[in-house]
């Protein structure tokens, strides 16, 4: 890890003076569509800080949505990155082929759940992974259709825009979207109607029997679903629903894809999120926390599967970057040697009893509607006091005062009001304990 001292530091307005110069330059030179959460132009970052151009030390919240979950300069993805980018940046894998995308897709076959045979391709984004499992599950069953549920999120490329439930930002003007795409209900626990308990049975049954009805189960190629929805709102269907959506799919001759690309690699306490339900899909999505921050991409599934689509039917010029490669092996070899999946079980333990005692000190303790995730993939949803309406105003006006004090917080939610926070999973007990009470803080301004 870089030497950054592991240690908040606000020495100017945030953003300060050198970032305001740069967001100038950017907003001239960037174009607008690309946002950012917090207009501070990073200088090194590391551990649990981002050091920006002006000397301030922020603590992350975020790990640039779920990415460094070792850290932003983890010392193994650094030297095995820099190894063989001296070596050699790129040859692509389907005109000669190199030994570390072989070696990620053995690490792959071995860290997801099931005993089966198990093959992998590589490629870049989460979206190219997700819009890949769909070709593949098409070949495989020689079905169209695709399901998948109110509040997913799985990029934004054509037909992952297609994929994904809200429409601003991600689909606003930017239609016409891929067809046989078809969205059911999710058990959303703390929104179910009939109440959380009921969820898991009621929104399994409804969604099953609407795509028996509505679609037919055989014309269905792949069921895909995260086993914590991210963007949508880190919502933890609630217990029961996606082991009966994986027996339908499984009874259905339908390929269940799990898109754990924001919820896998430790992220929640266990190497894939689905295993806490015993789920093993067919095909698992994953990218974000794969590789320490270089972009690399994968879908991992049963062989046969997996080798349904024809030769040279899959791929892309750059996908498993051998530079990346390097950075996947060095950030599992990170995972399992400092025990990612324990520090992100104690992460949850710190930040859910704090943020239960900041709700039960709280006046009006109730606008914080529900405390859910699992491991370092935590949130607080936001509502109006005395009701569930959403309350995007007081995440958006907490998300603002934490960055003022130089914690970094990312919101999200189909609503808007949802607060999550995913910090690095190296991050300091300190840092973590320091960063919590910035958001006690702020609850106290609001
Ligand atoms: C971020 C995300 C994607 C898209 O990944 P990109 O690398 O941004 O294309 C897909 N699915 C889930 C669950 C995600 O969180």
């Amino acid at each position: 890890m870089s030497d950054i001292p592991q240690e908040r530091r606000v020495v100017t307005a945030i953003p300060g003076p050198k970032s305001a110069e740069l967001q100038a330059r950017r907003v001239a030179a960037v174009a607008a569509g690309v946002g950012s959460t917090l207009p501070v132009f990073t200088a090194r970052a590391g551990g649990g800080i981002i050091e920006d151009v002006d000397g301030n030390r922020l603590i992350d919240f975020g790990s640039g949505i779920a990415v460094t979950s070792v850290g932003a300069s983890a010392e193994a993805v650094v030297r095995r990155a820099s190894a063989q980018l001296a070596d050699f940046t790129h040859t692509c894998f389907m005109v000669t082929p190199y030994e570390g995308y072989v070696e990620v897709c053995e690490q792959l076959a071995e860290l997801t759940p099931g005993d089966h045979a198990k093959k992998s391709a590589l490629f870049n984004s989460g979206a190219e992974a997700v819009e890949n499992a769909v070709k593949i599950a098409r070949a495989y069953t020689k079905r169209t259709a695709v399901v998948v549920f109110d509040h997913g999120y799985h990029g934004r490329t054509n037909l992952t825009m297609a994929l994904t439930a809200k429409n601003m930002p991600y689909k606003q003007g930017f239609g016409p979207f891929a067809p046989e795409v078809y969205r059911v209900p999710v058990a959303y626990g703390y929104r179910w109607p009939t109440g959380a308990e009921n969820a898991g049975a009621e929104a399994s049954a409804q969604a099953i029997d609407e795509i028996t009805k509505q679609i037919g189960a055989d014309n269905v190629a792949a069921i895909i679903i995260e086993p914590v929805l991210g963007e949508g709102g880190f919502i933890e269907p609630a217990k029961g629903f996606l082991p009966a959506i994986a027996q339908f799919a499984k009874d259905n001759g339908i390929v269940f894809v799990a898109d754990e690309i924001q919820s896998g690699f430790c992220r929640t306490g266990q190497w894939f999120a689905c295993e806490d339900e015993g789920i093993v899909p067919d095909l698992i999505t994953t990218a974000k926390g794969i590789a320490g921050g270089l972009p690399l991409s994968a879908v991992t599934g049963r062989a046969e599967i997996m080798d349904a689509a024809h030769a040279g039917g899959l791929g892309g010029t750059y996908g498993g970057n051998p530079v990346a490669c390097a950075g996947a092996l060095g950030a599992i070899e990170t995972m399992r040697e400092l025990d990612l999946n324990g520090k992100a079980k104690r992460i949850e333990e710190v930040m859910k009893v704090r943020l239960a005692e900041m709700r039960s000190k709280l006046p009006n303790g109730d606008i914080i509607g529900d405390i859910r995730g699992r491991g370092a993939m935590i949130a607080i949803e936001l509502v109006k006091s005395g009701t569930k309406e959403p309350d995007a105003a007081a995440a958006g006006a907490l998300a603002k005062s934490c960055h003022a004090e130089g914690l970094l917080v990312l919101t999200c939610g189909t609503y808007g009001n949802v607060l999550r926070f995913l910090p690095p999973l190296v991050i300091g007990e300190d840092l973590l304990n320091e960063g919590l009470d910035i958001i006690e803080q702020a609850f106290a301004r609001l």
